[in-house]
């Protein structure tokens, strides 16, 4: 990882690489000079993935395999949506600087959401069984929950409101399959594009060392009650501008279990 001056005496470009199997993943980023936290700079990291994603899916228009996600097409914005907590405080702040109807509007959206999850004894589920004990019940879990069709409070006329700042895992949920075919994963399976590098599971993992939870991460859904502890995950991953994004970059290349997904496994 190498830093050089930019333009701006309050940022600085920062170079690195980060081996992928045989090959490697090599960007470079603006950050902050001086002191940041890892929430502070979660835009550097979205562009960063958004460059990663737009080189993967080059390729494999190269190679005849289309993405065929569009706007418009919103059946995975039904789906459970794991943020991790770094993205939750930015979130959080993001909708405490909206004007209080919006902030309402939007917190009667997620009570709506979670009074159908509850609805469907789902939030039961959460509490009382071990839902995340297995792969297998995990995805069991993230088929029902996709059943219900609730919508991400977050997805106005079909059309996710809040794009540019919208969470990794949902930059990171690209199929080549049918649209049809996120319907029921469990029927028709879907095809996601397998990215090489998923900076929403390194997130988890940060957020779940500092938590000492085995998760990292929370269903989008719980964000306004989440909201009410005022937490500060970023706060714990501090320091000049390139320090924090080595704290991230050095996660990058872990092997990091995914979160709950209602795709269907491939069948070897
Ligand atoms: S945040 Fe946006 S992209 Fe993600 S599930 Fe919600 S509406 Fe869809």
């Amino acid at each position: 990882m190498t830093d050089q001056p930019s333009n701006s005496p309050e940022t600085v470009t920062v170079e690195f690489a980060v081996g992928i199997g045989d090959g490697k993943f090599t960007a470079s980023a603006i950050v902050p000079a001086g002191l940041t936290n890892l929430t502070q700079i979660l835009p550097v990291l979205q562009s960063l993935d958004d460059s990663l994603i737009a080189g993967v899916t080059a390729q494999l228009a190269e190679a005849g395999q289309i993405v065929s996600c569009k706007l418009g097409c919103t059946h995975c914005c039904r789906q459970l949506v794991a943020i991790n907590t770094f993205e939750a405080e930015a979130l959080t702040a993001w909708i405490q600087t909206l004007p209080e109807s919006r902030q309402q509007q939007l917190a009667q959206r997620f009570h709506q959401a979670l009074l159908k999850l509850a609805a469907a004894g789902l939030i039961d589920r959460m509490v009382n069984e071990d839902w995340l004990a297995d792969t297998e019940s995990s995805n069991q879990f993230a088929l029902d929950y996709l059943y219900q069709r609730i919508p991400c409070p977050f997805l106005e006329d079909e059309s996710c409101s809040i794009y540019p700042m919208r969470p990794l895992v949902c930059r990171e949920y690209l199929v080549t399959s049918a649209p049809e075919h996120c319907i029921d994963p469990s029927t028709l399976q879907s095809l996601p594009v397998r990215l090489p590098l998923h900076f929403s599971r390194s997130l988890n993992v940060i957020s779940a060392v500092l938590e000492q939870d085995t998760r990292g991460w929370i269903p989008l859904l719980f964000l306004f009650a989440w909201m009410k502890a005022g937490a500060h995950p970023g706060e714990a991953v501090a320091g000049t501008g390139p320090q924090v994004l080595l704290e991230f970059v050095k996660t990058l290349n872990h092997a990091v279990p995914p979160a709950p997904s209602a795709e269907r496994p491939p069948e070897n």
